[in-house]
């Protein structure tokens, strides 16, 4: 349970993450990967890549994903741009589905992104992967409720990028002192608060 009161108390600006804080991610991993059996060496590749992306800044996300394909073909038998298309139309795909599927939203950031709503409290989505529209979807959340939506890759950099989180509270026009993040990783959002000097919310 969220305590909503001291937790928003100070606060005029909300940065929520999406995986494993708007939903428990729990045995999702698992899930991609029994549903992707046939192609787990790009399941593979595509986890190496990623890992090869964290604190490096680029100058757009085109760059960003055009390195980011490139890497994933690194000593394969298929280009980047198979990459691509298997990025787009299989992982991200299979993934939202297997969310709306298996995962609910966390009742308890339900609870949080009320309060704010109540409060008018500006909210921004910020996540780490793209298809953030059709994961909310599959949540049943409402774009709406949020001022910006935004994924780190688009913004250049993974999380915990200081630039990139600067670039989220410049889009909101948001004061990092009165700036919350909440998210489910201490290592990720929680660096990213602290590189601005804004608040962080773990949840658990
Ligand atoms: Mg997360």
């Amino acid at each position: 349970m969220i305590d909503k009161k001291n937790v928003l108390n100070g606060v005029r600006t909300v940065v929520l993450d999406v995986d494993g804080t708007l939903y428990d991610k729990s045995g999702l991993a698992h899930r991609m990967v029994r549903r992707l059996w046939w192609c787990l060496p790009l399941l593979a590749a595509e986890r190496l890549a990623r890992r090869t992306m964290h604190e490096v800044q680029y100058s757009s996300g085109e760059e960003f994903y055009a390195i980011f394909f490139r890497r994933m073909a690194r000593g394969h038998w298929w280009g980047p741009g198979v990459a691509e298309k298997w990025y787009h139309h299989i992982y991200l795909p299979t993934m939202i589905r297997l969310i709306a599927k298996h995962h609910a939203p966390n009742p308890h950031v339900l609870g949080l992104i009320d309060e704010c709503k109540r409060r008018k409290i500006p909210m921004a989505i910020y996540s780490d992967y793209g298809g953030v529209l059709d994961k909310l979807a599959a949540l049943g959340i409402n774009p709406k409720d949020f001022d910006l939506i935004v994924d780190a890759p688009e913004l250049g950099a993974l999380k915990p990028s200081a630039e990139s989180a600067r670039k989220v509270l410049e889009l909101l026009h948001a004061d990092p002192q009165t700036t919350l993040f909440v998210g489910d990783r201490v290592d990720k959002d929680g660096e990213s608060a602290k590189a601005l000097g804004a608040k962080f919310y773990l949840i658990p």
